[in-house]
C-alpha cells in the first residue's frame, strides 16, 4: 500500500515537473498564412482540422473564390444565409452604427472601383465615385428570415476587415473545443492568445510602418498579451499609386475616396479578434484625432496608433494600452 502510494506521488511529480510541450501548425490561408502554437498533448489531426475550418470558412466569406457565399450574393443570387453568416452580418451592422459608418461591409463596389477586388485598375473620376456612392451604406440592407435583403440590386458585401479576425476567432473555438487552454492563433498578424506558453505570458510586437510596400518588416514594440485578441490595420502595404499619390485599400465609405491622413497604422486589443479587425479597420478611416475622441468612449478597447509626422514615425495610444 505505502509502495503504491509512494509510486503515484512519483508519477505526479514526474509529471509536475516535466517541460510543457510546446506545437506548433502552420499553412498558407487567404492570401497569408495562419501559425498557431498550442501547449500540451500533440493533436496528430490538428493541422488538417484548421485547414478544413479555413476552407470551410472561404467558402462562405472570400472575394476570391467566385464560388463563396459571399460572391453569389454579389451576383445577385439570393441564398439562405448560415447561422455564421447571419451572425457576422449583424455584428458588421452594429460596428457600423457604432462607428457611425467607418466600418462598412458594403464598401464593396468602392473597394472595386479603386482597383482593390479582383478587377484590374482603371481611371476613377468623381463623377464614378459618386455613382458608386448610391450603392454604398451599411442602412441599405438587412436580414429576413436568413435572406439578405438589399435596397439597391447593385449593393455588394466585402468581409475583408473582419473576416480573418473572426477565422482566429473560429479557430480559438476549435482549440478550446479540445480542450487546450494555453495557445495563440495568429492569421496575417491578426492574433488572439489564451492561457499562457508554458508558464510564461505571451508575447506580441507592433510592427514599425515600413516606407513602401517593399519594405522589410520589424517588430517596433513587443508586451505580453493573456486572453486577448489584438489586430492591426494600416495603409503602408496595401496601396495603389495614381500620379504619384498613394491610394490605400481602406476607403471613407462617406466620401469614396480612401483616406489619407498622416495615419500609418492603428493595433486594437478588444476581447474577441473579430471586433479588433473591424475596428482597427474604422479607426484607419476615422483618422488620429477622431479615433482618440472615440476611444476615449471606448474602454473596452485599447489603442497603438502610428503616425507620420516631421519626418518621423510617432505614437498615440490608449493610457490601457499595454
Ligand atoms: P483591414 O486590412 O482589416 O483593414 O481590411 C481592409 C480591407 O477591408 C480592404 O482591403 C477592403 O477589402 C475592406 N475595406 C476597405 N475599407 C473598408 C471600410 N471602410 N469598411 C469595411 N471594409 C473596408
Ligand atoms: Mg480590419
Amino acid at each position: 500500500m505505502k509502495n503504491s502510494v509512494f509510486l503515484l506521488l512519483l508519477i505526479f511529480l514526474m509529471s509536475a515537473c516535466r517541460p510543457t510541450a510546446v506545437h506548433h501548425c502552420s499553412a498558407p490561408v487567404f492570401g497569408t498564412y495562419y501559425a498557431v502554437t498550442y501547449c500540451g498533448d500533440e493533436d496528430a489531426g490538428m493541422q488538417a482540422s484548421l485547414d478544413s475550418l479555413f476552407a470551410a470558412f472561404s467558402a462562405e466569406f472570400s472575394l476570391f473564390d467566385s464560388s463563396s457565399v459571399v460572391c453569389r450574393l454579389n451576383r445577385g443570387e439570393d441564398l439562405y444565409l448560415s447561422e455564421d453568416f447571419v451572425k457576422l452580418l449583424q455584428l458588421s451592422t452594429q460596428i457600423s452604427r457604432n462607428t457611425h459608418g467607418a466600418f462598412d461591409v458594403t464598401v464593396a463596389p468602392l473597394v472595386k472601383l479603386w482597383g482593390f477586388g479582383p478587377d484590374s485598375l482603371r481611371e476613377v473620376t468623381a463623377q464614378m465615385v459618386d455613382s458608386v456612392l448610391e450603392n454604398v451604406g451599411y442602412e441599405k440592407i438587412g436580414i429576413e428570415y436568413g435572406h439578405l435583403i438589399k435596397r439597391n440590386a447593385n449593393i455588394q458585401l466585402d468581409f475583408g476587415a473582419i473576416a480573418k479576425g473572426l477565422a482566429v476567432d473560429k479557430a480559438v473555438e476549435l482549440l478550446r473545443q479540445r480542450g487546450y487552454t494555453n495557445f495563440l492563433v495568429d492569421i496575417g498578424g491578426e492574433v488572439r492568445t489564451c492561457g499562457s506558453k508554458a508558464g510564461k505570458p505571451w508575447r506580441i510586437g507592433v510592427q514599425v510602418p515600413t516606407e513602401d510596400s517593399e519594405g522589410e518588416i520589424a517588430s517596433s514594440y513587443d508586451f505580453p498579451m493573456c486572453d486577448k485578441a489584438i489586430a492591426t490595420s494600416g495603409n503602408y502595404r496595401n496601396y495603389h499609386e495614381r500620379d504619384g499619390e498613394r491610394f490605400s485599400h481602406i476607403i471613407n465609405p462617406s466620401t469614396g475616396y480612401s483616406e489619407r491622413s498622416d495615419l500609418l497604422s492603428v493595433s486594437v486589443i478588444a476581447a474577441d479578434c473579430t471586433s479588433a479587425d473591424a475596428y482597427a479597420t474604422a479607426l484607419m478611416v476615422m483618422g488620429r484625432e477622431k479615433s482618440m475622441q472615440w476611444l476615449q468612449l471606448h474602454p473596452e478597447l485599447a489603442a497603438y496608433l502610428i503616425y507620420y509626422e516631421d519626418g518621423d514615425f510617432k505614437v498615440a495610444r490608449t493610457p490601457n494600452f499595454p
